[in-house]
């Protein structure tokens, strides 16, 4: 299919595809291999420090992460395929986060401290991670976007006021852009989807 064959960008909220719950992903070959370098390059480009599939507009269980955001810390550099939080433990912390699907909004978020998490990596090999602080964190807000789940849906009813502004600016900001063609009719998007997941789920 050659809509996999654009590079890719990151789509902001509220573009239709961050509400996308996506299929698990059936083969790994060179297309996903060069997907998964796109999505590294454009987190580290945007200092983020995680970023899943539904971000670039693409409807496959697969986040990359990297707690550091640092390219040069390979130690800290996940590719997951079809991740599942596995186990929660230790308790919960509330701590701030934000997303690149959400430039420049921050709010607190409590999320358990420790999760395992199981998925396979780029060579198909089973991973199994225990992962705690900022990389939990990191994970399981990946993990949320293959389900189509948002950080501003987890946030308290006090701190969902608090953005509520911010995010009416953005959905009229988006659907300026729709309605110039900037980005395609939510039919479209949805239509494009259906393709790549028929191709690869
Ligand atoms: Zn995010």
């Amino acid at each position: 299919m050659s809509w996999e064959l654009a590079p890719v960008q990151i789509v902001k909220y509220p573009h239709p595809t961050l509400r996308h719950k996506s299929k698990p992903l059936r083969r790994i070959d060179s297309g996903l291999k060069q997907m998964v370098d796109e999505m590294l390059d454009l987190m580290y480009a945007h200092k983020g420090i995680g970023l899943a599939a539904n971000q670039v507009d693409l409807p496959y269980r697969l986040i990359v992460m990297n707690a550091q955001s640092d390219p040069k810390a390979k130690q800290d550099e996940h590719v997951l395929i079809n991740p599942v939080v596995l186990q929660q433990k230790g308790g919960t912390e509330e701590k701030e986060e934000g997303c690149l699907s959400f430039p420049e909004l921050y709010a607190p978020v409590r999320r358990p401290v420790t999760v395992v998490v199981g998925a396979y990596d780029l060579s198909g090999l089973e991973v199994n991670l225990e992962l705690s602080g900022l990389h939990a964190r990191a994970v399981q807000h990946e993990c949320d976007h293959l389900d189509g789940v948002l950080f501003i849906d987890r946030l308290s009813p006090a701190n969902f006021l608090k953005v509520k502004r911010d995010l009416e600016d953005m959905e009229l900001a988006f659907s300026g852009q729709q309605q110039r063609g900037q980005i395609p009719e939510d039919r479209l998007i949805a239509a494009r989807l259906s393709a790549l997941e028929v191709a690869r789920t």
